[in-house]
């Protein structure tokens, strides 16, 4: 690009920019709806398609990275139609990949590192709240996190908009436009609609318990009430229009018969499931730890070791206690199944089982344990991981970077003056401000990093293939984004800074060190005046 370029020409490259986003994130929903539907053919050439049109546009808009990954993903999808419809382990980690980072190449703000954000919906969301001046500034926190919202201030303004297009979600204040005239506006508007759009209710009073069984009737899916928080807001809207991304789950199956094996993983395959095979149940704990399934499927009766052995020998290592583990096999011998059972297995199933009711025993259990998992692992208030699980996940991503000669960055982090906000504006200000700062770098940072509350307001981030020069212009920027953003609060509006500390994995170091060093750099930021980001040795 130039230094002079034509206003209007650069307004027209960001239009068609603009149109590049908005058909990634059309692949990024066709993709989605896969993970919860069954992958047939239909909705296979859907994804294809889609593809082939961000393909297109990509090309004409230059944007080469799009280019690429669309490409990718017509190639993933070739494959499958070269192996006669049928979906491979291999395809679906490659297109999960493809995914991700499709999903990260949303803004571009000529800064490399700006990237890592999810790409905005392509809709706005719209504001209906009784006082405008509040609905600007809810939406003008929301821009922070990359959501575009619209404030509507009357309720015809709010008609007029929904007849002009149809936005996200919807947050309607109960008594937008008069007394529970909000609670009638937005059912009328819902009327009739084919595909109804994410609704929710704000009450800044706390409501009596028919408000809120009219908000339900009136297709409402979520009440808030008190002071509007936009990183709640937005972490309900982004769950309501599916815009968090997903993982296939992996499944891990144990059986000596390979033909047996390569039957089940078919059938998963084709459910768009990640599986792996072990016909040699000897090598289960490495595999284990290597491919990290969500799910075992072990087969009953092996040569040299029996399922119910090897389940207790896997139930003995304390990280996988509550990895889901289904029995496979042609016994049914009830007694026995039941005592299969009570060595550590989860479920029996026997053999010849149906398709469907294979996939979605796998999909059950494996959703559930995710969701044990991620209680077990993560911080009631942020969703991030708790100090325990960040501890194991930098001791693991330390191995794996010495083994493969890659780089690896640690990074503390410390809200500065923190004490003083809680002081002034109360605690649940400062929780406020905790999970905001908990929302941004999940936002902000890769995939591939592991964020996680260290402590009361102090977060610890793991970034893999980053060195540390790259880990401060990251977090830098981070730093400077988040020090912009306004809390409304009494008497004046609150914003806030953080402190970051830096260390890089060098040599043989150990990950204790290596967290000690990131928090020596943390002490020096501190003492050198606070707001900053300080590298380990600098
Ligand atoms: P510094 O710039 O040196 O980091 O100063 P600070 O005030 O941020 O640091 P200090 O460690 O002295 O105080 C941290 C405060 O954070 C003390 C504690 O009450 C508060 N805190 C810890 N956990 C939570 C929490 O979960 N919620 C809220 N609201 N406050 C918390
Ligand atoms: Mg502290
Ligand atoms: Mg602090």
């Amino acid at each position: 690009m130039t230094d002079h370029i034509d206003p209007s020409s650069d307004r027209l490259k960001q239009h068609f920019a603009q149109r590049v986003i908005n058909q990634a994130r059309q692949v990024l929903e066709v993709w989605q709806r896969l993970q919860r539907l069954d992958w047939n053919e239909a909705r296979m050439l859907e994804l294809r398609e889609a593809a082939q049109l961000l393909q297109r546009y990509a090309e004409r808009f230059e944007q080469a990275e799009h280019r690429q990954l669309a490409e990718g993903i017509g190639h993933c999808m070739q494959a499958v139609a070269d192996n006669r419809g049928r979906l491979s382990s291999g395809v679906i980690s490659e297109l999960n990949l493809l995914m991700q980072r499709l999903a990260r190449t949303g803004l571009r703000h000529g800064d490399r590192f700006e990237q890592t954000v999810l790409p905005p919906l392509r809709k706005p969301v719209y504001l209906a709240l009784q006082h405008l001046e509040r609905a600007e500034r809810l939406a003008q926190q929301l821009e922070f996190f990359g959501m575009t919202a619209q404030p509507l201030d009357s309720a015809n303004a709010f008609r007029a908009a929904m007849l002009e297009r149809h936005p996200a979600a919807i947050l309607m204040e109960v008594d937008f436009s008069g007394p529970g005239c909000g609670l009638q506006l937005a059912q009328s508007v819902q009327q009739g609609l084919e595909q109804k759009i994410p609704l929710l209710f704000y009450s800044h009073d706390d409501t009596d318990t028919p408000t809120r069984l009219a908000a339900v009737r009136a297709g409402g899916q979520e009440f808030f009430t008190g002071t509007l928080d936009a990183s709640t807001l937005l972490e309900r809207i982004e769950v309501l229009t599916h815009v968090a991304q997903y993982d296939p789950y992996r499944v891990l199956i144990i059986d000596d018969s390979r033909a047996q094996a390569t039957h089940t993983e078919r059938v998963l395959n084709g459910a768009g499931i990640v599986t792996r095979t072990l016909t040699e149940p000897i090598q289960a704990m490495a595999e284990l730890a290597e491919f990290q399934p969500d799910l075992i499927i072990l087969d009953m009766y092996m040569p040299n070791c029996t399922g119910t052995e090897l389940a207790k020998v896997i139930r003995h290592n304390e990280r996988y206690v509550s990895v889901p583990i289904i029995y496979l096999s042609a016994e049914d011998d009830l007694d026995k199944q039941l005592d299969a059972m009570s060595e550590g297995g989860d479920d029996f199933l026997t053999k010849p089982i149906k398709p469907r009711h294979l996939i979605a025993t796998v999909r059950n259990r494996a959703a559930r344990a995710r969701n044990l998992k991620a209680r077990m692992v993560r911080d009631s208030l942020t969703g991030l991981y708790n100090h325990t699980h960040t501890l194991q996940l930098l001791e693991d991503a330390r191995y794996r970077a010495q083994r493969d000669g890659q780089p690896l960055s640690f990074a503390m982090l410390d809200i500065d003056f923190f004490k003083k906000v809680n002081d002034t504006y109360g605690h649940p200000m400062g929780d406020r401000v905790i999970k905001s700062l908990a929302l941004f770098l999940k936002q902000r940072l890769r995939k591939s990093d592991h964020i996680g509350r260290y402590g009361g307001e102090e977060f610890a981030v793991v970034m893999p293939g980053t060195d540390a020069q790259t880990a401060r212009q990251v977090l830098d920027g981070i730093r400077r984004r988040f020090a912009e953003i306004r809390y409304p609060a009494h008497p004046q509006d609150l914003s806030c800074t953080f402190s970051a500390g830096i260390a890089e994995l060098r040599g043989d170091l150990d990950s204790k060190r290596l967290s000690q060093q990131a928090d020596e750099a943390l002490y020096r930021a501190k003492h050198g005046g606070r707001n900053r980001v300080e590298l380990f040795g600098d």
